[in-house]
């Protein structure tokens, strides 16, 4: 299976997404601190974001190729849809003299103007594919709970299969709580002759607020018995996060008996829950 590799402690993959900070002193930053600590835990990669309509690019590329000198894996994320497609294939062949063995490839805004075609994430894996054949290991991003955008759950499946068939290698979800909804979602996967291994996306639970903010925009579903505690804890951030890092731990372990191949984590360019939810694990 390309670039699937596993940790030894756990014999699980393991990574770390990362966004760019808006200026230097940010990333020297990031590159310091969030970075340099997980980086500890040996991941297989780390990822760089890339943000709205193509606007942290720039920010996108330095991070990877800063990373990259550090001897840390960094993978890009990438979208098309405002981006022409000259432009992308320039970004992908810097990464590629950069040195970058993998892309995570994703839809991103779509144009607005009247009559233009939406595009999807599939049509970006074969405008790369087309170009650079099997020179990248794919990346792409799955929904246990349902794209907001998607018409139906059997469209779902349906939308992730040409991914695949496009030739997406390799996939991560958008995080969720309800462990039950991946197991469910690799049930549909097998009955649709999906074989890429999926990799839980996994968000660790450190601000109340901006998790109800994001999840709602995401997608993701907070239980609500899970709101009510954290809603109880919002106001002690060492308390919720101690609770916050026993819950998704605890989640973690049950992907694990599900099945799931490794874990990938949603940092905000923070280490401190990330690496003790690892240290649960058994990560070293
Ligand atoms: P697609 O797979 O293209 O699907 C998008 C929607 O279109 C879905 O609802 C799908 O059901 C539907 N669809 C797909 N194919 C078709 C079709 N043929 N006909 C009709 N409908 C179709 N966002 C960022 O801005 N920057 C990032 O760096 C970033 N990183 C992410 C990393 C991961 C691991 C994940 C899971 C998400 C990330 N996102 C990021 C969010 C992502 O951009 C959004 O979820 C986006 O709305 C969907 O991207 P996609 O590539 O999964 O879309």
């Amino acid at each position: 299976m390309p670039h699937q590799t596993t940790h030894e402690a756990t014999k699980k993959s393991l990574s770390f997404e990362f966004f760019p900070p808006r200026d230097l002193e940010g990333q020297d930053k990031l590159l310091a601190g969030a970075a340099n600590k997980l980086a500890a835990l040996n991941p297989d990669f780390v990822s760089v974001t890339y943000g709205a309509g193509g606007s942290t690019k720039e920010g996108t590329k330095q991070v990877v190729q800063r990373l990259l000198k550090q001897n840390i894996d960094a993978v890009p994320h990438l979208s098309s849809g405002t981006t022409s497609d000259e432009e992308v294939l320039d970004m992908v062949q810097t990464y590629k003299d950069s040195g970058v063995k993998q892309l995570l490839c994703l839809r991103g805004d779509q144009p607005s103007g009247q009559g233009q075609q939406p595009t999807y994430a599939k049509d970006l894996i074969s405008l790369v594919k087309d170009k650079f054949q099997d020179h990248f290991n794919i990346v792409v991003g799955a929904y246990p709970e349902i794209h907001p955008d998607s018409p139906s759950a059997a469209d779902e499946f349906n939308f992730f299969k040409q991914k695949v068939d496009a030739g997406a290698d390799t996939a991560i979800t958008q995080y969720f709580y309800n462990a039950e909804a991946y197991a469910y979602f690799l049930d549909g996967c097998q009955k649709h002759d999906i074989d890429i291994p999926i990799i839980p996306g996994i968000m660790p639970i450190t601000n109340y607020a901006s998790l109800i903010r994001f999840s709602g925009k995401a997608g993701a579903d907070i239980p609500r018995w899970l709101d009510h505690a954290l809603s109880d804890k919002q106001h002690d951030e060492a308390d919720l996060t101690k609770f916050g890092v026993e819950i998704v731990t605890r989640l973690c372990e049950r992907l694990f008996e599900l099945g799931a191949p490794g874990l990938h984590f949603y940092t905000l360019n923070r280490w401190g829950a990330s690496s003790r939810i690892c240290a649960n694990l058994g990560y070293k």
